[in-house]
């Protein structure tokens, strides 16, 4: 299973994947972070196309293409804020991964690559965080055989050896 789970370092805008996931707010109309970053690289369509979605709530996912980005599509999550993770973080969280990866497979995504959902602006921490990524994407990965491969991808260093380790405890 974790043959088809890379951790990579570095830019997620720069990855040629089918898509890339981005950590979005609940507006879908940008916002800094890695979000921000998707939005420079992929240029002004990716706004229009994300202001025609009308929002999307924690824990749901929305599509649209690429645009200017080497992958052709961008799968819109967002994240739980993390509220000392007592407030249902944990399981927001995981339905993040859970719905991004629905999308994926319904529309034949065979690669794609996730940022650190959450561990950014929305402070939840980076180990707990890394451990539920796995989690999820390991028995989402299980039970779907279209998925080829699913990219962590890590801005920091501390985020690869987080990403390791729970890769990992998961074997
Ligand atoms: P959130 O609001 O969900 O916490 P952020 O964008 O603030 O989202 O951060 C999510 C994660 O994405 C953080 O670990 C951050 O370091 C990382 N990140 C920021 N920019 C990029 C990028 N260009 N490529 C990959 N990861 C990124």
């Amino acid at each position: 299973m974790n043959d088809r789970i890379e951790v990579a370092l570095g830019d997620i805008t720069k990855l040629a994947v089918d898509a890339i996931v981005n950590a979005a707010s609940p507006s879908l109309l940008g916002g800094g972070g890695v979000d921000g970053a998707i939005h420079r690289a992929a240029g002004p369509c990716l706004i229009e196309e994300c202001r025609g979605l009308g929002g999307c709530p924690p824990g749901e996912a929305r599509i649209t293409g690429g645009y200017g980005l080497p992958a052709k599509f961008v799968i819109h999550t967002v994240g739980p804020i993390w509220h000392g993770g007592r407030h249902g973080e944990d399981e927001l969280l995981a339905k993040a991964y859970r719905s991004s990866l629905l999308l994926a497979e319904e529309n034949g995504i065979k690669t794609i690559a996730f940022p650190a959902i959450s561990a950014g602006a929305y402070g939840f921490p980076m180990e707990r965080a890394s451990k539920i990524a796995v989690g999820e994407i390991r028995s989402f990965l299980e039970k779907n055989a279209t998925i080829e491969k699913v990219f962590l991808v890590c801005f920091s260093e501390e985020a690869r050896g987080c990403y390791r380790e729970a890769l990992e405890g998961a074997i």
